[in-house]
């Protein structure tokens, strides 16, 4: 792959921002050219097309594309994103990104991402099952828990994940897979306590640790939330549970606001009753754009990438962004977030909590042991703050931003796993 500028104010892409950050790290750490290239990879980054029959007997195309970025510091790691645009260079860039996520966490995954273009949302949960078994059979050899771990991403979930690893068993005859193909599953299936919620929480408890870093209090700040799925409901949950006012919240239906805080438990059940934030009574329906530029003091991106972008960063009023979704400032817009002082917790850190607790299931299948919901979210708070704190110094001492300050331990600890290695194969 090529690196290139970004910055053009042009529309910028998931894979654009990756590798931006990717080459200012290389540059900042001054990689010899052919160790720079091994770690940009990708290493696999195949396309293929699945043909499911539905249930009145239609046959219909469906493209997959499947990446594994890196696997020098462990199997791939990385959800399935099922969205009716996904692109191989969208998936492309997000297995970049597990790649610095796993690193900078410290489990011994690499990078990997899936994609299934379709819309999920469009189809009974008969058909998405359908469509789910077929992508198994179709990409069943680049699946694994020595190769690839998938896992829930943007329209997948743990249902998914449990026909994943059906689909495998049966295929076998087996009861169960020999090890953890896949992580996010149901409980009832070997998945772990806490899962659903560890990407949200994590957010929250890095917020909580810039907190402490400054001796704010986050019962006294303002939360803005654009995404209102598995992260951005458990995440505005959270800080609501901190005693943090949630003051917006959109999805893709709209945006909801209310200045004196939203009640985010009835929030969530007006969505699961009507399917999103739109007409909450609790609150004034505005544009969904709009959370992203209001006044608030902590703003948590988590819906797609490249939503925060040189064309309305300089309309963004929080002091502090949270990245929940991966990639969802630009180059440009981090830039611009830089010179004027609002700090940034990057993707790779900040969403990184779910990735940990995955390594947790993974664990817990491989040994065929048993976790606690207390055990979990103690490794997960623990992990996430000792991160946090450890990125937090690296920025300051070098003068940087905590952006570049993982992404420089991240590409760091992928350069040290190289060289253990030794020369391949
Ligand atoms: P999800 O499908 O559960 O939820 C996505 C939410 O974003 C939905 O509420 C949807 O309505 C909303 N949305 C989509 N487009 C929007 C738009 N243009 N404006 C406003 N809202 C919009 O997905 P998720 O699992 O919560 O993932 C959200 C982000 O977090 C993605 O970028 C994903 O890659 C990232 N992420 C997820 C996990 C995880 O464990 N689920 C882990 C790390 C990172």
């Amino acid at each position: 792959m090529n690196t290139r500028q970004c910055g053009d104010g042009v529309q910028t892409s998931i894979l654009q921002t990756s590798l931006y950050n990717f080459d200012q790290a290389a540059r900042r750490l001054a990689l010899d050219d052919a160790v720079r290239q091994k770690v940009l990879g990708p290493k696999e980054r195949i396309e293929l097309n699945i043909n499911p029959i539905l249930s009145d007997e239609k046959v219909i195309n469906v493209k997959v594309f499947l990446v594994r970025h890196n696997d020098v510091l462990g199997p791939a790691k990385g959800g399935i994103r099922m969205t009716p645009d996904v692109t191989l260079d969208d998936v492309t860039g997000l297995a970049m990104e597990m790649t610095w996520k796993t690193s900078v966490i410290g489990v011994p995954f690499g990078g990997g991402k899936s994609g299934i273009r379709f819309d999920p949302t469009s189809v009974s949960a008969n058909t998405k099952e359908v469509i789910i078994r077929s992508f198994t059979r179709g990409a069943r050899r680049h699946i694994g828990p020595e190769i690839y771990v998938p896992a829930p991403d943007m329209g997948t979930n743990e249902m998914d994940m449990a026909h994943i690893r059906d689909c495998i068993a049966y295929s076998q005859g087996t009861s169960i897979t020999n090890g953890c193909f896949v992580t996010g599953k149901p409980l009832i299936l070997g998945g772990i306590a806490g899962r659903r919620e560890a990407t949200g929480k994590g957010v929250v408890y890095t917020i909580l640790a810039l907190c402490e870093k400054n001796g704010w209090d986050l019962a006294q700040m303002r939360v803005a939330v654009q995404g209102f799925g598995n992260v951005g409901s458990v995440a505005a949950v959270e800080a609501a549970k901190h005693g943090a006012r949630v003051v917006g919240v959109a999805d893709i239906t709209g945006g909801i606001v209310n200045p004196d805080g939203l009640d985010v438990d009835a929030l969530l059940a007006h969505v699961k009753a009507t399917g999103g934030v739109r007409g909450f009574p609790g609150g004034t329906d505005v544009d969904g754009r709009a959370i992203l530029e209001m006044d608030c003091d902590i703003l948590i991106p988590a819906a797609s990438g490249s939503q925060i972008t040189g064309e309305n960063v300089d309309r963004v009023q929080a002091r502090v962004i949270a990245e929940g979704a991966n990639a969802p400032t630009t180059p440009e817009a981090d830039e611009v977030f830089n010179r004027r002082g609002t700090l940034v917790i990057p993707d790779i850190l900040c969403n990184a909590g779910g990735v940990f607790v995955s390594y947790l299931e993974y664990t817990q299948e491989t040994q065929r042991e048993q976790m606690t919901l207390a055990e979990v979210e103690q490794r997960l708070a623990e992990r996430m703050s000792l991160r946090f704190q450890e990125i937090h110094a690296m920025s300051e001492q070098g003068g940087m931003t905590m952006r570049d300050a993982a992404m420089n331990m991240a590409v760091s600890r992928v350069v040290e796993g190289i060289f253990a290695r030794g020369l391949l194969p």
